[in-house]
């Protein structure tokens, strides 16, 4: 049967081993992007060389009508997304009185309404066919406070929320709704602290290192896999042990 994984905020960082594990595990993907067009579109000609069945849309999840339009045309290109992963999301420092609405505003547009946005455009045919699976990415930092990170701690502590509510309201219809909380993982969203702040990070962290994103894109994959299948609710906190 037809069907596809959508990845949010796939061209770069977590998303892009996300997309690139569930590929290789049979599952066409969608690789959903804002900017990024080349390394969207690099990674979809990589996946189809490896023979698997990819496609590459540009919205932002922000935008309710984009994502209507993006779910729409990976539906008739690759099939009804039958596993969603809220990835796509932005981050950054401020300290909380110099937080603008603007900025609250977009985090909590892109983080959360996100997955809103997402999830309301999925769930028709996930209802109607009475299965799917949502993971939604959150991080220890919406489990654990984190100084001038306030914003991006809300909007990853309600998605958390979001998770939990989902999933005892998606039970009955055999939807199962989970989350992964990742530590400090070497992309281009924590560069902005600097090789000092990330050293001294990897040092902080238990296991003595940094994550990779194929590090979440195991733990996503598991989620997505019959091996979860009585698993929903959840959260997987993938930090090295930092927040144990
Ligand atoms: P990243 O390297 O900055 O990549 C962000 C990805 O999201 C890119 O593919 C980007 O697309 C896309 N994106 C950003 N805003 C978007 C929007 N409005 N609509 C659609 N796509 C959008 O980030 P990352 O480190 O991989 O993080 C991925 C997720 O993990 C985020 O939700 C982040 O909060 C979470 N997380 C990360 C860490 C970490 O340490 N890295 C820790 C905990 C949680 P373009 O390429 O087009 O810009």
């Amino acid at each position: 049967m037809r069907k596809c994984a959508l990845v949010t905020g796939s061209s770069r960082g977590i998303g892009r081993a996300v997309a690139i594990q569930l590929a290789r595990e049979g599952w066409p993907v969608c690789i959903n992007y804002i900017q990024h067009r080349d390394a969207a579109e690099n990674l979809v000609r990589q996946l189809r060389s490896e023979g698997y069945s990819a496609i590459a849309i540009q919205a932002d999840v922000a935008d309710r009508q984009a994502v209507n339009a993006m779910v729409a045309a990976a539906e008739t290109q690759l099939g009804p997304v039958e596993l969603l992963v809220n990835n796509a999301g932005v981050a950054g420092q401020a300290l909380f009185q110099d937080v603008t609405d603007e900025m609250w505003d977009r985090y909590m547009g892109v983080n959360l309404g996100g997955a809103r946005n997402t999830i309301q455009a999925v769930l028709p045919h996930m209802l109607s066919e009475k299965r799917g699976c949502i993971v939604n990415v959150s991080s220890m930092w919406g489990l654990r406070g984190a100084s001038c990170e306030v914003t991006y701690s809300c909007t990853k502590a309600a998605l958390i929320a979001l998770t939990r509510s989902l999933a005892l309201e998606l039970a009955p219809s055999h939807i199962r709704v989970n989350c992964v909380a990742p530590g400090v993982i070497n992309t281009d969203m924590v560069q902005v602290l600097g090789q000092d702040v990330l050293d001294e990070l990897a040092v902080q962290t238990p296991l003595g290192r940094l994550g990779t994103p194929e590090d979440i894109a195991h733990a996503v994959s598991f989620f997505a896999s019959e091996k979860a299948s009585f698993i929903t609710g959840q959260v997987l906190t993938a930090d090295g042990g930092f927040i144990v």
